[in-house]
């Protein structure tokens, strides 16, 4: 029980003549293949929270355990996929999603046939030796999970990574994204500030308060939703009623300011 457990983080940011408390008093655990989202207004400490759990950043109390042992540890093990792609433009595709592998000593060429495996399952055949700016942002946030993968992390973190794409590209990335965690069993924490999309994409919800940032309220999504696609999620009859119950939750976190 608990794959992943944050217990009672704390964090400050200081600076010469000011401190920011950007989390308090945050516990919560996480079990292995579970999806969950972390959604709330901006500055809420999202980004902060998923820095600690990367184990990027210290916090000022608390700790991160994943299967039991300290973050900072484990910490080759969690795949980030951000707003951004990051890819590297200077390098072709297949550059691009083999770097990790690389640079973690991993890269054979079982791993490299797998991972250019996945870049056809994500409906890029044939971008291999093409550059990023030669491909649509949709198509180089394919890339970006390809990267991510690669490397077999225990965990993934998604910070906004639909948020620059247009809706329906978005839309269709929810699905592919879903069904690819899904079909690894992979364990993974998204941040947004959309709740159709936290609804549509995970098994339970923590709803943010700001300044400091705090857990207000958690959401577990219904089994008949869970077991269904994003985009089916959204269509479906329960969708509007816990997308009301949401959104007056975050109302009321956004006007308590
Ligand atoms: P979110 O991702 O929910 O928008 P963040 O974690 O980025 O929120 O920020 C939470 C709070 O911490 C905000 O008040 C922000 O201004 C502050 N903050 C974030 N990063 C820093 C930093 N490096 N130094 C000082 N304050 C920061
Ligand atoms: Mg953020």
């Amino acid at each position: 029980m608990g794959f992943l457990k944050i217990d009672r983080i704390h964090h400050s940011y200081f600076t010469k003549s000011s401190a920011t408390t950007a989390l308090s008093n945050i516990s919560l655990e996480i079990e292995k293949g579970e999806f969950i989202s972390f959604l709330g207004p901006s500055g809420c400490g999202k980004t902060t929270l998923l820095s600690i759990i990367a184990g990027l950043l210290k916090p000022t109390e608390g700790n991160v355990t994943l299967e039991n042992q300290p973050i900072e540890k484990t910490n080759n093990q969690i795949g980030y996929m951000l707003q951004q792609d990051y890819l590297f433009p200077w390098k072709t595709i297949e550059e691009n999603i083999l770097l990790g592998l690389k640079l973690n000593n991993q890269l054979t060429a079982k791993k490299r046939r797998e991972t250019l495996t996945l870049l056809e399952q994500m409906g890029l055949e044939g971008v291999e030796k093409q550059y990023p700016a030669q491909l649509s942002g949709g198509m180089r946030q394919r890339v970006a999970l390809v990267r991510t993968l690669a490397t077999e992390p225990k965990l993934l973190m998604l910070d906004e990574p639909f948020s620059a794409l247009d809706y329906q590209t978005k839309l269709r990335l929810e699905d592919l994204v879903s069904n690819t965690l899904k079909s690894f069993g992979k364990t993974a924490i998204l941040v947004t500030h959309d709740i159709g999309e936290a609804i549509a994409m995970s098994d339970r919800i923590y709803l943010f308060s700001p300044s400091p940032g705090q857990i207000y309220q958690t959401f577990t999504i219904p089994d008949e939703l869970r077991t269904l696609t994003p985009f089916h999620t959204r269509n479906h009859e329960k969708y509007p009623e816990i997308f009301q119950k949401i959104w007056k939750e975050l109302e009321q976190v956004e006007t308590e300011q």
